[in-house]
């Protein structure tokens, strides 16, 4: 059995991790599992049924219910909910807030582990998530704890979201990131936090080049053989 090697980073909402973990994966020719947007396919079901993020009871029975795919068109991540395609509406900040309410439930995450971890042992991946290093993959060969002051993340989003023709106001969303950190951070089952071999990676100051050569050179300290 070949052995895979696995990249994991975890962080908060807005650290930039979909972005680096994208581009870091095309260079190093890993496969990109980004996690959230599994528990976001999850909360969009959730949400057509008109569940209430608060009602523990209605979700975990809804899980059974749901089946998540990931599939790989041209190198991209597409998530299936039920056979449908959604990764073209799970973006949105009501499916985000959703996703965040309903991943503290273990149904929930239990749903998604095996899927996770599967991925993990078939694939050369980098996984980005909350709880990757430290429950869905504790013997990744590298782990990174990615993150950068709330007011950044902020900014960050916010020009995202103008980007897509969206307009917001930037005291929502830093408050909106303050209150989803709070709740990922502070959630019984699984919560974010650094894992003991993680690198702490701030990226308040670092442009995205910076952060994905400072993790391809932790990752060859750390084993990865590359050209
Ligand atoms: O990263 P993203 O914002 O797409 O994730 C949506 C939500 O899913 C997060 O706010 C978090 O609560 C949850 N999540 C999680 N564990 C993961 C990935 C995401 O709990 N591994």
């Amino acid at each position: 059995m070949s052995v895979t090697y696995n990249i994991a980073i975890d962080g908060p909402a807005g650290a930039g991790k979909s972005t680096i973990a994208r581009a870091a994966a095309a260079r190093l020719g890993f496969v990109y599992v980004d996690t959230g947007a599994m528990y976001r396919a999850m909360a969009v079901y959730f949400l057509r049924k008109g569940i209430a993020p608060d009602d523990e009871a209605a979700i975990s029975a809804a899980c059974g219910d749901i089946q998540i795919d990931i599939r790989y068109e041209d190198g991209t991540q597409h998530v299936f909910l039920n056979g449908e395609d959604v990764s073209g509406i799970i973006r949105t900040e009501e499916v985000g807030n959703m996703a965040s309410a309903s991943s503290v439930y273990a149904a929930v995450r239990r749903k998604l582990l095996n899927l996770q971890q599967n991925l993990a042992q078939s694939e050369n991946v980098i996984m980005d998530g909350r709880d990757i290093g430290t429950c869905v993959l504790p013997n990744a060969q590298t782990k990174i704890y990615l993150t950068a002051s709330s007011h950044v993340r902020a900014l960050r989003r916010l020009r995202e979201l103008e980007e897509k023709g969206q307009t917001c106001n930037l005291l929502e969303i830093e408050q909106d990131i303050i209150e989803r950190d709070y709740r990922d951070m502070h959630r019984e089952i699984a919560p974010l936090k650094q894992a003991d071999d993680a690198v702490y990676l701030d990226t308040s100051e670092m442009t995205i080049a910076q952060v994905i050569e400072r993790i391809i050179e932790i990752a060859r300290e750390r084993g990865l053989k590359t050209d």
